[in-house]
């Protein structure tokens, strides 16, 4: 039996890929990479292919005989996906309808899906809870939470079992150094600011100093990579017991602003930059913090790497000789 990682070859799957493959799985990465990047596929197999082809998704599945399908192969940038909404519906939502398909016609019936906290807009109150009401304010939102209503319905009607993560920030890098984040173009806070320091840009822009936040910048929940991927481990476990379909959040419950992260990654790197103080970006909202309780109590998920520090000194090593 094997595993198939969709979108194995990005940041996030990458991770899941080595974790799997160290706990004794046969994995097969499939990833058209467009933004992934063939590099990070250190472990299992490896096929280059799109989600939008039925045939080359049907090609793996006769190839292997998959047990369980992690995805995360979607397009993730907030902005683009604006102006650019087709793009953002046909790969995240129609791809994922002919994953389904080709998963429904072989009989495999575990899936763990990588969601977002951008599928509850801007939040009532935080820490966000997974039962809160979820308004995508984005496209990017907006095609995950359609992603998330179809596989309801296909639980029912076809007896998909799922669990769905809706992640917060994910940051940090492999602690044993072999993978990170590296993305092209780059928006993310903490890889700029990463440049910032080893001189690659000239300063980093804080995106609002006014929100109603204590030093006015806006406050994101940073969760490490290695601790998000621990928990994709104990969903597949969770589901190999039979149990029911679910949604978990995956943050650390911290708020940690803009002027915070770059005060540790000055504190961590030991260099300064210049900080310039900018407009707004549109869509921010000013305070994105998750409660994971939930994936805690019923997956067993102990986070380990909370502290921003380790998170951000992590993503220093990486950056410091990242090979791709
Ligand atoms: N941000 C910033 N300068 C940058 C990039 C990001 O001030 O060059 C801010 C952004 O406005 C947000 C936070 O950093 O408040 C995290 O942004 P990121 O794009 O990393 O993740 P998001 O929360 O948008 O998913």
């Amino acid at each position: 039996m094997a595993v198939l990682v969709c979108g194995g070859a990005g940041y996030i799957g990458s991770h899941v890929n080595k974790q799997l493959y160290k706990e004794g799985y046969e994995t097969v990465v499939f990833d058209n990479l467009i933004y992934g990047h063939w590099e990070a596929v250190k472990w299992g197999h490896f096929i280059q292919g799109d989600l939008k082809n039925l045939d080359e998704i049907e090609a793996v599945f006769k190839e292997y005989n998959i047990e369980a399908v992690f995805h995360f192969a979607a397009f993730a940038y907030v902005g683009e996906s604006v102006v650019k909404p087709e793009k953002y519906y046909y790969n995240n939502v129609t791809n994922t309808l002919n994953l389904l398909h080709v998963m429904k016609k072989y009989g495999c019936n575990k899936l763990i899906f990588s969601s977002t906290c951008a599928t509850y807009g801007e939040p009532e109150r935080v820490p966000i809870t997974e039962e809160m009401k979820q308004n995508p304010i984005n496209p990017y939102g907006a095609s995950k939470l359609m992603v998330e209503r179809i596989f309801q319905d296909y639980n029912k009607a076809y007896g998909l079992k799922f669990v769905v993560f809706r992640y917060f920030n994910a940051a940090g890098a492999d602690p044993e150094g072999e993978i990170g984040e590296s993305h092209t173009p780059e928006t993310h806070l903490i890889p700029l600011v990463l440049d910032a320091a080893s001189g690659k840009r000239r300063d980093i822009k804080v995106f609002g100093t006014d929100y109603a936040t204590p030093d006015g910048s806006c406050i994101r929940d940073y969760i490490h990579v290695y601790d998000l991927a621990t928990a994709h481990l104990l969903a597949l476990h969770y589901l190999e017991e039979g149990k029911e379909s679910n949604f978990f959040n995956l943050g650390n419950a911290l708020g940690t602003s803009v002027l915070e992260v770059v005060k540790t990654v000055k504190k961590v790197t030991g260099r300064d930059f210049t900080v310039t103080l900018a407009e707004r970006r549109a869509g921010d909202p000013a305070r994105l913090v998750g409660s994971s309780e939930k994936a805690q109590k019923m997956l067993g998920w102990k986070p380990i790497y909370g502290d921003i520090d380790i998170i951000v000194e992590h993503a220093w090593k990486w950056h410091e000789k990242a090979e791709y």
